[in-house]
């Protein structure tokens, strides 16, 4: 397991949300963070089928392109009434417009029929470095669907998941509540203790 030594880290995504929050889990270690929009690097189009694929080719691309180390979080929502959709095209579900209003109403069209409501999240965090060594950490957050979506905070569907032990959906859990919990939380613990401990 290499260890990160470096002062500059580049988070591979163009998505606000997620540059956000993995922004402010990595506030304690006084990292200088840039971002791939920040660069003007695009993002790769995601072709693996798998969290991991995905992850270690956003990763690895973007530190190639900015000789960067740099870390990529490949996750989505899992349902596996739907046979594991959206999976890794929950951001495709969204359509180009990022609308997931549109994402959220397809999860429950489909999910008319089914009794079965358990759902998770997946978070892999892939983190390369421009020499093509990379790390892979991956975490899991189970739950249950509910509609219509409620709550104002986080991003994605977090309006229509109830994480398990809880009654509030994860768009009703203020920031800090989520970041402690969430699927994103596992593998960061995971890739805290394993590169930057
Ligand atoms: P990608 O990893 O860029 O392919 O996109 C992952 C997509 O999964 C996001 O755009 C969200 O739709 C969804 N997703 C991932 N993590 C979360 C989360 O913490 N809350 C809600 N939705 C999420």
């Amino acid at each position: 397991m290499r260890k990160f030594t470096d002062s500059k880290l580049l988070i591979a995504s163009h998505n606000n949300g997620k540059v956000r929050e993995i922004g402010e889990l990595l506030k304690p270690f006084g990292l200088e963070v840039v971002s791939a929009s920040d660069l003007n690097i695009e993002e790769p189009e995601e072709t693996e089928v798998t969290f991991e694929g995905n992850a270690l080719l956003k990763a690895t691309y973007c530190a190639k392109q900015s000789n960067l180390p740099s870390l990529a979080d490949d996750s989505g929502l899992v349902v596996p009434a739907l046979n594991g959709a959206p999976g890794v095209y929950s951001a495709r579900w969204a359509g180009p417009e990022r609308d997931f209003t549109k994402a959220m109403k397809r999860v429950e069209d489909e999910m008319k029929e089914k009794k079965d409501r358990s759902a998770y999240f997946i978070c892999c965090l892939a983190l390369a470095w421009p020499n093509g060594h990379s790390e892979i950490f991956k975490g899991r957050w189970d739950g249950h669907l509910v509609f219509p979506p409620r709550g104002q905070y986080g991003f994605g569907y977090d309006p229509i998941f109830v994480p398990k032990g809880y009654n509030m959906t994860a768009a009703e859990m203020v920031p800090e509540k989520k970041h402690a919990l969430s699927h994103r939380a596992h593998a960061f613990k995971q890739l805290v203790e394993n590169c930057f401990g």
